[in-house]
């Protein structure tokens, strides 16, 4: 298992400066269907690892995947930033205990209001729902996903994927979809990530995933 480093930072909203954990290097062993790294060792020390590539301010809870030190704020920005984590009722709600995809959430708030590429906030949906899955918090898990998807399908219709990532993005949509039940419409992704894939040039490993995720939600339709 990786381990964590802990490094003095500041938060570049409130200024409050506190140790954030950072996973150092780590090991993965393959990937699940979604893209979720697999870790050797405990499911629960992969939800941690998963969640240190979040930095979350333990005073006002701005969060980001993005390195503070780079991140320069505008006045417009932290007005909006302090209203909008005030009021949200889940951070109110889990700042307590602090549940693994909390800081995720706090990270996709945060960058709504800086107005990040859907695909970012997609990532960040994407990666909520691992760390639910290694925690075991299924529903929670469902509504990354759903999240996941809208995004994705956003960043779809507006957004320039460059290369590979256009190809990855609809699978991923395919992907979530079929995690989520709805077969029929997995199906259509996975022959639209095909699709997309022949432009920009074959990928073995992704040609692989999506005939056996193809053949397995036919199944599942069934
Ligand atoms: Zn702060």
């Amino acid at each position: 298992m990786g381990e964590i480093r802990r490094v003095y930072t500041r938060c570049p909203l409130c200024g409050q400066i506190f140790r954030a954990a950072h996973a150092g290097s780590y090991i993965t062993v393959g990937r699940d269907t979604d893209l979720c790294p697999r870790f050797p060792g405990r499911r629960f020390d992969a939800a941690r690892l998963i969640r240190s590539e979040i930095t979350m301010c333990p005073r006002c809870n701005f969060a980001s995947a993005e390195d503070f030190r780079e991140l320069d704020l505008s006045f417009d920005e932290r007005y909006d930033l302090e209203e909008r984590l005030r009021g949200d009722g889940l951070l109110r709600i889990f700042r307590a205990n602090q549940p693994p995809w909390l800081a995720f959430h706090a990270a996709e708030i945060c960058g709504q209001e800086r107005r990040l590429p859907a695909r970012e906030l997609g990532d960040l949906c994407l990666r909520a729902s691992w760390v639910c899955r290694k925690a075991g918090e299924r529903a929670f898990e469902s509504t990354f996903q759903l999240r996941a998807v809208r995004y994705f399908m956003r960043a779809l219709d507006n957004e320039e994927l460059e290369g590979r990532r256009l190809p990855v993005t609809t699978y991923l949509v395919g992907e979530l979809n079929r995690r989520l039940g709805h077969h029929r419409e997995a199906l259509n992704w996975y022959v639209n990530a095909e699709r997309t894939m022949q432009a920009v040039g074959r990928m073995a490993w992704l040609d692989r995933l999506i005939s056996r995720q193809s053949k397995l939600a036919r199944e599942q339709a069934a």
